[in-house]
């Protein structure tokens, strides 16, 4: 059995490459998912998971995270945690338990704390900057302030064929205290069944849990699409039914895997990146074009790209 792992956006490659070595070596999908997460939560200069992430509209930083594994169909999530270091670890754990296995707030930091997990301030001095920045656009050119967000949606198969799907985001840039997006809800954020395989999402929460996105793929899969059909299908149909309804359709991307380590990318936004990794392949970061006709086509990011992610991640937040 070949191992593999998906994840959405540049920002997951360093992890999903330290993790691929562990699963050459023959760890779990679920040991290999949560270090590649880890390694996303950790970095301060990813500013929509973990350390570093943006805050709400109060200045606080709530994350919110989840872990199913594909074998058992078991889920962990946190919702809206504050000032822990690995939201991802939490919901691991939580994904153990046969009830309250979802937990918010005060409860779920009441939990963590009872585990023994980190607790840190995730509010780093950049954040606060690009708070401060973004208030004062808001205020002077009336800027809506759910634009920015990027959450980190992973699948992983290991070589015994077991998968599971992780997500960990701050959420929505400037969301109101207490909003919790798709990224913990089972089959809107992420869905895995090692049977079929995996899905995770990315973009406007509120838009993507209207067609239980993830799930939907997964079930696509399982009627005998392929992984990219199964994307295509999904994405382009949650945007045609929203925008039909409602007159438009938010931010919506998406990555799945099937248990044979085939994958599929969809989106309805030019440029989203996501980040693969396969048996005897070298990581790889991809970028997309918007969907045209159904169909998500996408390529190889060039090194120009790469460079210019670099330099925009480290370069200062300027006030004009
Ligand atoms: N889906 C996340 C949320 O709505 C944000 C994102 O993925 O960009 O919280």
């Amino acid at each position: 059995m070949k191992y593999g792992m998906i994840a959405t956006w540049r920002m997951a490659v360093e992890g999903i490459t330290e993790a691929a070595k562990d699963l050459n070596n023959g760890a779990t999908a679920g040991d290999a998912i949560e270090k590649a997460i880890k390694m996303v939560e950790d970095y301060p200069l990813y500013k929509s998971v973990g350390y570093g992430g943006l805050p709400n509209e109060n200045c606080e930083v709530e994350l919110d995270a989840a872990y199913m594994d594909g074998n058992t169909l078991s889920i962990g999530a946190v919702g809206g945690i504050r000032d822990f270091k690995n939201p991802i670890s939490i919901a691991r754990k939580l994904s153990e338990e046969r009830f309250n296995c979802f937990l918010v707030g005060t409860g779920a930091e009441e939990y963590a704390h009872k585990n023994g997990f980190e607790r840190v301030n995730m509010l780093t001095d950049r954040a606060k900057q690009f708070y401060e920045k973004r208030r004062k656009e808001t205020i002077e050119k009336g800027l809506s302030p759910y634009d920015g967000h990027d959450t980190v949606g992973m699948i992983s198969l290991d070589t015994e064929g077991s998968m599971v799907a992780a997500t960990s985001t701050s959420g929505l840039f400037m969301k109101r205290r207490g909003r919790v997006g798709d990224s913990p809800v089972s089959g809107s954020g992420f869905y895995c069944d090692s049977e079929v395989g995996g899905a995770s999402a990315t973009g406007l929460g509120e838009d993507l849990m209207k067609g239980c996105i993830s799930y939907e793929i997964v079930r696509l899969m399982k009627e005998g699409m392929t992984p990219q059909q199964a994307a295509d299908t999904a994405v382009s149909k949650l945007h045609d039914e929203l925008t039909r309804r409602r007159g438009k359709s938010g931010d919506l991307s998406v990555v799945c895997m099937n248990n044979k380590g085939e994958f599929g990318a969809a989106t309805n936004i030019a440029g989203f990146s996501f980040s693969v990794v396969r048996d005897g392949e070298e990581p790889q970061v991809y970028v997309c074009d918007k969907q045209e006709n159904g169909v998500t086509t996408y390529e190889p990011a060039s090194q120009e790209w790469l460079d210019a992610y670099i330099k925009r991640i480290n370069s200062p937040v300027t006030f004009d």
